[in-house]
């Protein structure tokens, strides 16, 4: 199984670390051996046994000559004492030196030898006095009779010395060697070492060459991919701009809870009168609408065809529609708005199409019979009278006849605009078709509906029209008058007594009023 990476990497490091501290270790050794060596080899009186072995064979000689001087009367004593000094100066150093134990064999008369001089000379040193040369003679004379006999063994120590320091030598040689090896072990190690880190740093530099190539590389190509997805959304966004701006309908995002606005578009911004948190509001023209507009978005995640009138400045009906939605975690409101001021016109002109004459402006038989009832029962309701007239155009036919079918049109309309005046104000007045018209006259008994009809027939015949040829066209109407009896009854059988009297009115003269309730007051005109 591969070992994963960063264990790979664990381990490297570990190898790293063994590598550079036995390097430091066998440099450390390095230096310590070679220092101690050079502390040993450069130390001064090295390897001077032999010739301290010579000069105490050489001494002991001296101090043999000295003593057979002093016996002859040649020397003193002092310079017996100054020789015995010599002598045992160079007898110290051979006492304490350990270069015999080089030896190929072991040799105890050598060291007794030393013993053996070393005693004669404390004895015969102790003895001796400048002043007292009778006491020199007498170690003279010891000294001129056994020194003769230490000659030979002190030789035997030069001889000695000189194997000894050679074996010696030969060791520390072999010994050299030894550590000469050793160094050249340890130096093959740190030049591997060396090698290895050298390799290791040469493999991480190339390493780190590809590496920082490929991120360069990696960085570009993220830069150039960030410029083009920047460049992308920019286009995007551009688009989505010039789709929002030139769509016939106004978009609007903003903040659900603090109205902060993503995005306005210009015809909407220019509507409001404000841009901040406030815009809503100042877009709707009644406080009222704005009120139930927030109540449905607080509600409902989405709805359409909210009808509004927006602009306070230049107020027109708009079409609302609303979707929730979520950006960078925040809840937000998506708000479309279509101008529907054309639409709402054609409903109007539809709706009055559908509810008024178009000839005089006043309500179609249709309209009036739907408002007459609505007027009839709230006055049933409220226990309160009502009358219903029907006003038919006396002789219409004769002015179509006389002066053309446009100027009866303008007859019509004159009569229309007399009996709006009259009765427009006191409930609900319409065409019920050609020349023949009706009201509903709330509040109004009998007596009440009588007078009003009677002003009115007296106002349309003070009209004063003419014809296309100048001449004067009289035109006079006859009323039909029915009065609700406060039973229950419909506008249908008011209409009914009310044409019902009409038709009295035009068979008892026309230009008159009638009613068939005999407790109306009578015809008076
Ligand atoms: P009466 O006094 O008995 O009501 O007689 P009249 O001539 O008024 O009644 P008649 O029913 O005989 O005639 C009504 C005329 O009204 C007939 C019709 O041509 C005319 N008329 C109906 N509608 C219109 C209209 O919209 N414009 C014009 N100019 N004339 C119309
Ligand atoms: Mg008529
Ligand atoms: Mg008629």
């Amino acid at each position: 199984m591969q070992p994963s990476r960063p264990r790979h990497h664990k381990l490297a490091m570990l190898a790293l670390l063994s590598t550079l501290a036995t390097m430091i270790l066998a440099t450390a050794y390095s230096l310590v051996t070679v220092n101690a060596k050079y502390a040993k080899y450069s130390a001064p009186g090295m390897h001077t046994e032999v010739w301290q072995s010579y000069q105490l064979h050489s001494e002991t000689r001296r101090l043999s000559d000295t003593a057979n001087r002093v016996l002859a009367g040649e020397a003193t004593a002092p310079e017996l004492i100054q020789r015995l000094g010599v002598a045992k100066s160079q007898l110290a150093p051979l006492q304490h030196t350990r270069v015999f134990d080089y030896l190929p064999e072991a040799h105890a008369e050598l060291p007794e030898t030393l013993e053996h001089l070393d005693s004669l000379l404390q004895a015969w040193s102790s003895r001796l006095s400048w002043q007292d040369t009778s006491q020199a003679i007498q170690v003279a004379d010891e000294m001129a009779d056994q020194l003769p006999t230490m000659l030979g063994p002190t030789h035997d120590i030069i001889v000695s010395a000189n194997i000894a320091v050679a074996s010696r030598l030969d060791a520390e040689r072999h010994d050299l060697k030894r550590t000469f090896q050793r160094l050249v072990w340890v130096l093959l190690l740190l030049g591997t070492g060396s090698l290895l880190l050298a390799a290791k740093l040469f493999r991480d530099y190339r390493h780190t060459l590809h590496l920082t190539r490929e991120l360069g590389t990696l960085n570009q190509s993220l830069e150039e991919r960030v410029a083009e997805r920047t460049r992308r959304l920019e286009e995007r966004k551009a688009l989505l701009g010039i789709i929002l701006d030139s769509s016939p309908s106004d978009v609007a995002l903003l903040g659900a809870n603090d109205q902060h606005a993503y995005y306005i578009s210009d015809t909407l911004r220019q509507r409001a009168s404000t841009n901040d948190s406030g815009f809503l509001e100042s877009l709707f023209v009644d406080s009222h609408q704005y009120t139930l507009f927030m109540q449905r978005l607080a509600t409902s995640q989405a709805f359409d065809n909210w009808e509004a009138r927006l602009d306070p400045r230049s107020p027109y009906w708009a079409l609302l529609s609303v979707r929730h939605l979520e950006i960078d975690s925040h809840r937000a409101w998506l708000i479309w708005s279509l101008d529907i001021s054309e639409r709402k016109r054609m409903e109007h002109e539809l709706k009055q199409l559908a509810t008024t004459d178009s000839l005089t402006g006043l309500a179609n038989r249709r309209t009036f019979l739907r408002q007459a009832i609505k007027q009839l029962r709230r006055s049933l309701r409220e226990a309160n009278p009502c009358s219903v007239l029907v006003i038919d155009i006396d002789n219409f036919k004769r002015i179509n006849d006389q002066h053309g079918h446009q100027v009866g049109d303008t007859v019509l309309q004159a009569v229309a605009r007399r009996l709006d005046k009259h009765l427009h104000p006191r409930g609900p007045l319409g065409r019920l078709g050609g020349e023949e018209f009706a009201a509903l006259v709330k509040d109004a008994d009998g007596r009440a509906a009588w007078e009003i009809a009677e002003a009115l027939r007296d106002d349309v015949e003070c009209l004063t029209l003419q014809g296309e040829d100048g001449r004067a066209i009289p035109v006079t109407i006859s009323i039909g008058i029915a009065t609700h009896s406060g039973q229950d009854t419909s506008p249908q059988h008011l209409l009914v007594e009310a044409d019902k009297a009409l038709y009295l009115a035009k068979s008892r003269g026309r230009n008159r009023c009638e009613t068939l309730d005999q407790s109306s007051p009578g015809p008076s005109c």
